[in-house]
């Protein structure tokens, strides 16, 4: 029912700070209703590479992943979100997670639910995973009609699905996406926006949705189709002191430290800044090194166009 994520990028944030924006992003959202919540944020790299089980891991993990960067951590909880901020805060502490640990840059997504397929339950609460190592983790807002289609295309393929949702199909399309241009094309065959405009491509029905990915570090993906998504942009002179810049109007260029947001509603983006952008349907909005793209879809098209916005500063 509700979606929110932060990036900051080249601020140097301790984890607590980074897990409070998402929380309060969340409390925000309250007032829409909903029946559970989750967020997704990094691990550690240099820590030992053994995931406790995050209540949407999946179950531990143990070894390596099929990737350099750190692992997604994925918190979910059903009922009030003061319940998944104990449950975070009880793991952290658990998996001995280090929350005064600063990021220079750090990507983190978080979701309220309100349950159209499938109970209110954790296994069913957002994020949605690709599978184990989490490859893929994806908060949506809305109703994917075609999910039945996809989720037997994909069983098809190997892929074995966890939860009651429509959504869950999308993290998993991703990765087969994913791996299928990697196999064809090598390591650096497919862009993050490329997975997903061609997760876009499939999926039918009414959403906004945010991809976080360790293949793509201190990278998020938003596109919408339907739902409301609003992407907020806090420009920093200084990464310690937080002052504003007060020239923010275009949104493509440059790489200065910053604060980004997305949420599918203003009330949750205007505290930290009121340079804001609506995303427009059909529109992939990739944060890649401080930098925002959009691409607009196309289905008539092989390849999506990318535009240009202003800010509403
Ligand atoms: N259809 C999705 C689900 O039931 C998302 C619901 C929502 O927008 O909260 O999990």
């Amino acid at each position: 029912c509700g979606i929110f994520a932060y990036l900051n990028y080249k601020v140097g944030r301790e984890r607590r700070y980074i897990l409070e924006v998402l929380f309060n992003g969340l409390r925000r959202l309250e007032y829409r209703g909903y029946d559970s919540s989750g967020i997704a944020i990094d691990s550690d790299l240099d820590s030992d590479p053994v995931l406790v089980e995050g209540g949407g891991n999946g179950g531990a993990q143990a070894g390596r992943p099929p990737y350099d960067s750190a692992p997604p951590l994925v918190f979910r909880q059903e009922g009030k979100i003061e319940s998944l901020v104990g449950s975070v805060y009880s793991e952290a502490d658990v998996m001995d997670l280090n929350l005064e640990k600063p990021f220079s840059v750090h990507a983190g997504i978080a979701h309220t639910r309100w349950a159209t397929h499938g109970v209110p339950s954790p296994r069913n609460s957002h994020p949605q995973s690709s599978g184990p190592w989490n490859e893929f983790v994806v908060v949506h807002n809305g109703i994917i009609t075609n999910y039945e289609v996809l989720k037997e295309t994909l069983i098809r393929h190997g892929f074995t699905f966890e939860s009651d949702t429509d959504t869950e199909v999308i993290p998993k399309l991703a990765k087969f996406v994913f791996d299928k241009a990697r196999d064809e094309g090598g390591e650096q065959a497919v862009t993050f926006s490329q997975v997903v405009t061609e997760v876009m491509r499939q999926l039918e029905g009414a959403y906004a949705l945010i991809f976080k990915s360790p293949h793509y570090p201190n990278e998020l993906i938003a596109c919408k189709r339907g739902s409301t998504l609003i992407l907020g942009v806090k420009e920093l002179t200084d990464a310690n002191t937080g002052t504003l810049f007060h020239d923010v109007k275009a949104l493509t260029t440059n790489g200065k430290p910053k604060e980004l947001f997305f949420s599918s509603d203003l009330c949750a983006i205007v505290e930290h800044t009121k340079n804001y952008l609506a995303i427009e349907d059909n529109e992939v909005v990739h944060i890649k090194d401080g930098c925002v793209s959009i691409l607009k879809f196309d289905y008539g098209k092989e390849k999506p166009a990318s535009v240009q916005r202003a800010l509403s500063v």
